[in-house]
């Protein structure tokens, strides 16, 4: 072995244990963070294709770790699944999305917003009484809140999703299925799942304008999604072109790039009020 193939054997090594430190000390730090409030959400923005306005939001979970700095949730949700602390971060989330929401409210800005429910959260039975206690305690209205969950839930217990999801329909809240079209057998669960709103992945809305299957596959799905009486939105919309194609094809809301960023709390508020007129 030459000297320049040791020299990047050792630069390999070093970053390989860079990423072994850093996946420990998320794994090591991560309910300390969920306790001591370093968890903070993003909201994105989604758009109205009817009226071109704001109509609601999406809560997205960032940490901001003491050392580490900001965590984006591909590097910590997974964790908190394996390690059972979904169920206090997915808790926290529901909290914290309440009192946002209900100040938003309070300044004059009527919007919904969905949170992410991993499966593991879903399929505990206590998980639609929970949410309802927190959004009680916090005063928000629980058809203020749409529950997103993916496929992999339905996969793991149909019959236990459908009834968790059944009782926070009842309870008023809206349901969306997201990322939809990534799983498997994703026809036949959308039939047997109570779902309100379909949300079409970004990885069709990236081929939709150079990738003919997909842009057919996206009008089916548009198509029977209406048939079956449910919303649809989109989401990674990144450009006017990606825009135009899906009010073309139908779709009722999006979400992405092109629209606005995800922001914190702050930066949202003066977005909202130089986006809506109040
Ligand atoms: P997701 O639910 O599919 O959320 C959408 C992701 O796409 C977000 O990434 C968002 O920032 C990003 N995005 C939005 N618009 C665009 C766009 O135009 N182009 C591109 N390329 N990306 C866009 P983020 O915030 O990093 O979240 C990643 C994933 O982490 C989420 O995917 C969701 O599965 C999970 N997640 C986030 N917050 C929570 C949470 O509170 N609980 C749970 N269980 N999972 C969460
Ligand atoms: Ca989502
Ligand atoms: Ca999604
Ligand atoms: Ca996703």
């Amino acid at each position: 072995i030459d000297s320049q193939s040791l020299e990047l054997l050792n630069v390999l090594d070093a970053e390989i244990h860079e990423l072994a430190k850093r996946r420990k000390t998320i794994e090591l730090g991560l309910a300390k963070g969920i306790e001591s409030n370093e968890l903070v959400l993003d909201f994105q923005p989604v758009e109205d294709l009817k009226t071109g306005l704001v109509c609601g939001l999406e809560a997205l979970v960032r940490w901001t770790h003491p050392e580490l700095g900001r965590i984006m949730p591909c590097e910590f949700i997974g964790v908190a699944e394996d390690s059972g602390l979904i169920d206090a971060l997915g808790d926290w989330v529901i909290e914290s999305t309440s009192r946002a929401i209900l100040e938003l409210h309070q300044q004059g800005f009527p919007l919904w917003c969905a949170v992410n429910c991993s499966a593991g959260q879903l399929l505990n039975p206590d998980f639609p009484n929970k949410a309802q206690k927190a959004l009680q305690e916090a005063g928000l209205d629980p058809r203020w809140i749409e529950f997103e969950v993916t496929e992999s839930a339905a996969i793991d217990d149909m019959t236990r999703t459908v009834e968790a999801l059944k009782k926070l329909k009842l309870q008023g809240s809206q349901i969306a299925m997201d990322d939809f079209g990534t799983g498997y057998a994703s026809l036949n669960y959308l039939r047997q799942l109570p779902v309100d709103v379909l949300k079409i992945d970004k990885s069709f809305v990236m081929d939709l304008l150079e990738d003919k299957n997909s842009h057919m596959i996206v009008k089916a799905v548009i198509d029977l999604a209406h048939a079956l009486g449910m919303v649809v939105h989109a989401e990674g919309i990144e450009t006017a072109e990606q825009r135009a194609s899906l009010i073309q094809m139908g779709c009722d809301r999006l979400q992405g790039y092109w629209f606005s960023r995800p922001m914190d709390l702050a930066a949202l508020q003066i977005w909202l009020s130089q986006h809506t007129a109040t």
